[in-house]
């Protein structure tokens, strides 16, 4: 890795986007960080400017489609691509009692549709390379389909999103589709879903299960041309997010993304992480 190596960080304003985007910074690569707003991103931007760190800022928002566009033509203008695409950019407003119909779709589609949107407009960006591109997004371990607590109660509906052969980005959207109804008809906590920050787990549920739909596309591409794709979960992270009631710090939240975005010879796709060690979807 060095500094031809480009990587993009959505969100990476604060958090643990930010904290990624620094500890790729300190090993020499060039971070594109992005942030919604522009001075917040120029002047965090800087901060790392300062400290010697190849940072450049663009303005990313990843609901908006012009935005997205914007963004692409820029980056493929000033840098022909790049090589590695971390996906952090996510929302949660479980904190607070509201959890109104609004907030549930604002959580979707950033955490999800925004998430695929992205990908689907950067892959084309992204470029060939010996190790591999590489797309990393940040999800949780309350999307888990399997996990002990907090999962889809509906057998069948987890059977379907856990089989990789017969998935389709159809059937994702579908699920996603299914919940919003649920909460729009005020029904959501008798269908099933998880019991826990619902909307959010089913955003994170929901790019899990699109990471590895897209492994397995992305899968047949020829050698020197792969894209490697996976998804995990910081932990329990002090940010705004959490309202600072982690347990870790962001730096040690951003981790297992530093871990992976940095893997040499990475030939892993489609695999979920926690602690730099791959758990179950
Ligand atoms: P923060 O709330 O501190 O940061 C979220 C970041 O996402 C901010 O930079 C925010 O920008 C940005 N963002 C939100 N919406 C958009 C958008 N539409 N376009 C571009 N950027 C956007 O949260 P964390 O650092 O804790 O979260 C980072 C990621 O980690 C998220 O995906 C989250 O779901 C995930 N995660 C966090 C956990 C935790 O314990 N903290 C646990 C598991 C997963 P702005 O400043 O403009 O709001």
């Amino acid at each position: 890795w060095s500094v031809d190596t480009i990587v993009v960080v959505t969100g990476s304003n604060r958090g643990i986007g930010f904290e990624i985007a620094r500890q790729l910074a300190v090993h020499g690569l060039t971070v594109i960080l992005t942030s919604r707003d522009n001075t917040i991103g120029e002047d965090t931007a800087k901060v790392l400017q300062e400290d010697g760190f190849n940072v450049v800022f663009h303005q990313l928002d990843i609901t908006n489609p012009s935005s997205i566009r914007t963004f692409s033509i820029w980056i493929r203008e000033y840098y022909g691509g790049f090589d590695i695409l971390v996906n952090n950019a996510g929302i949660n407003f479980n904190l607070g009692p509201d959890n109104s119909v609004e907030k549930a779709e604002t959580v979707i589609s950033t955490n999800y549709y925004g998430t695929k949107n992205m990908i689907k407009a950067m892959i084309s960006l992204m470029r060939p390379s010996v190790a591999g591109a590489r797309i990393i997004n940040v999800t949780s371990r309350l999307g888990r389909l399997n996990g002990r607590r907090n999962r889809i109660g509906d057998l069948t509906l987890r059977e379907k999103l856990a089989d990789v052969g017969t998935l389709t980005e159809e059937f994702i959207d579908d699920v996603a589709s299914m919940f919003l109804k649920h909460v729009e008809e005020g029904t959501w906590l008798s269908g099933g879903w998880p019991q826990t920050f619902t909307d959010y787990s089913v955003s994170k549920l929901a790019v899990n299960a699109y990471t590895r739909l897209l492994a397995k596309t992305l899968s047949d591409r020829p050698e020197g041309q792969k894209i490697f794709v996976n998804c995990f979960c910081p932990g329990w992270v002090k940010t705004a997010m959490t309202g600072w009631a982690g347990n870790i710090s962001a730096e040690l939240g951003a981790d297992t993304g530093v871990w992976l975005a940095l893997l040499p010879d990475q030939a892993i796709s489609g695999k979920f992480f926690a602690e730099r060690r791959e758990i179950s979807f």
